[in-house]
């Protein structure tokens, strides 16, 4: 057999997909499975999207367009992404993608050498394919850890001690996946000090969930003095207009954006062509529909929190964003003689018929901060109500 390259061998993988499978094995045998693994919103798109991606294909607008994106895309998000930063964009300095996720790897490629022993910090947890793709391509993963009593924010001490002369890239989300965590304004004024002293260092800010803010106004690292020319700015539809399978994400950079555009020609040609449309009226068009998604997470969030934090041998901090919460469940695997947060998420699964993720699935453990789960909020406020009640009867159960 010829062989696969250990690039291959060394992917790393969404586990959100894993465990899927596993649900979808449990759900064909008739059991009745609550899931709370998939991050993505369960609204359908909004109507008047739906019918600008009609309307395109109906006038013909389904050919190429340029790698960079539509004109009309490329304004309307350079104009977004500014007005939410209080900073000025140029249409020219904006990148359209099939999806934020592929400016993670284009970003990677184009900051970094394979092998050359360049380092990219990373939050852990985190999305699991930072680290898949900074491995992949051949760069050095350094993890930053989240830390529960700084509501999921990292100490920038920690990142003070990991950034060195050979720092590529600091890779920034928030609101964060997994943990629902944001960085305050004082958090990236701290985070921007210290890239101050670090002139050549990429900040990557994936602000997918930038829409999905509860706590206080949302902040970008780009808006801070010195920040916006060494920030590549990743935002786009699919959370904001529950557009995840639309396929539309962004990145704005202004020296990068070339770059950015020649990896799109290498790998996708363009993104969509109707989908670009819709994703015209989405930022242009009227945003109702987008703020009834957000209040009802919002109303969402503070449901499962309350109902977690009288869960047994549970803890749960109230996450200033995105759709997920992590709650803290080191005490109610001692009760339950259950050996971590692995173990407990699958017998959570295989006996009561709950789905959630577990913290390995977003990086190592981090030291001294217990064991958590991820739940994804983006679910029925009945299935919110019954999958925790389960999780407690499953607690109750189970304490020896
Ligand atoms: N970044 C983060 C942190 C995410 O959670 C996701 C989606 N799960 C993405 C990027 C990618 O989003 P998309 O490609 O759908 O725009």
């Amino acid at each position: 057999m010829p062989a696969i390259s250990r690039r291959s061998a060394e992917l790393g993988t969404e586990n959100a997909f894993v465990v899927l499978a596993e649900v979808n094995v449990l759900v064909k045998q008739g059991r009745d499975i609550l899931s709370f693994c998939i991050g993505q919103p369960d609204f359908p798109t909004p109507v008047n999207i739906q019918d600008a991606a009609v309307d395109a294909i109906r006038k013909g607008r389904h050919g190429y367009t340029a790698s960079a994106g539509i004109d009309e895309l490329r304004a309307a998000a350079a104009t977004y992404l500014g007005e939410m930063r209080g900073i000025s964009i140029r249409p020219e300095d904006v990148v359209v993608g099939s999806g934020a996720k592929p400016f993670i790897a284009y970003t990677i490629l184009s900051v970094t050498d394979y092998g050359a022993g360049d380092e990219v910090i990373y939050p852990n947890p985190g999305f699991p394919i930072y680290e898949s793709q900074i491995r992949a391509n051949g760069a050095v993963p350094v993890p930053l850890h989240l830390r529960e009593a700084r509501n999921f924010a990292f100490d920038p001490a920690e990142l003070e001690s990991k950034i060195n002369a050979r720092t590529r890239l600091l890779i920034l989300n928030s609101p964060q996946n997994p943990t629902g965590g944001i960085l305050t304004r004082r958090d990236l004024e701290a985070i921007a000090a210290i890239l101050r002293k670090w002139p050549d260092v990429w900040v990557y800010a994936d602000e997918i969930y930038s829409r999905l803010t509860y706590e206080g106004e949302f902040c970008s690292i780009a808006s801070l003095p010195d920040m916006y020319e060494r920030t590549i700015i990743s935002d786009g539809c699919s959370k904001t207009w529950a557009m995840t399978g639309w396929r539309i994400g962004f990145a704005s950079n202004p020296t990068l954006a070339p770059v950015l555009t020649r990896w799109v020609t290498n790998t996708e040609s363009c993104a969509s062509h109707p989908s670009q449309w819709a994703a015209v009226e989405a930022l242009n068009g009227p945003q109702g529909d987008a703020e009834r998604m957000r209040g009802s997470f919002l109303a969402r969030r503070d449901r499962i929190v309350n109902l977690l934090n009288r869960v047994p041998g549970v803890s749960c901090k109230s996450p200033g964003g995105a759709f997920y919460v992590w709650p803290n469940v080191t005490e109610a695997c001692r009760m339950t003689g259950i050996a971590d947060s692995e173990v407990f998420r699958k017998r959570l699964l295989e006996e009561s018929g709950v789905a959630v993720l577990a913290d390995i699935h977003f990086g190592s453990r981090v030291p001294d901060e217990g064991q958590h789960v991820r739940f994804s909020y983006a679910a029925s406020t009945e299935a919110i109500d019954r999958g925790v009640e389960r999780m407690a009867d499953f607690v109750r159960k189970n304490t020896r």
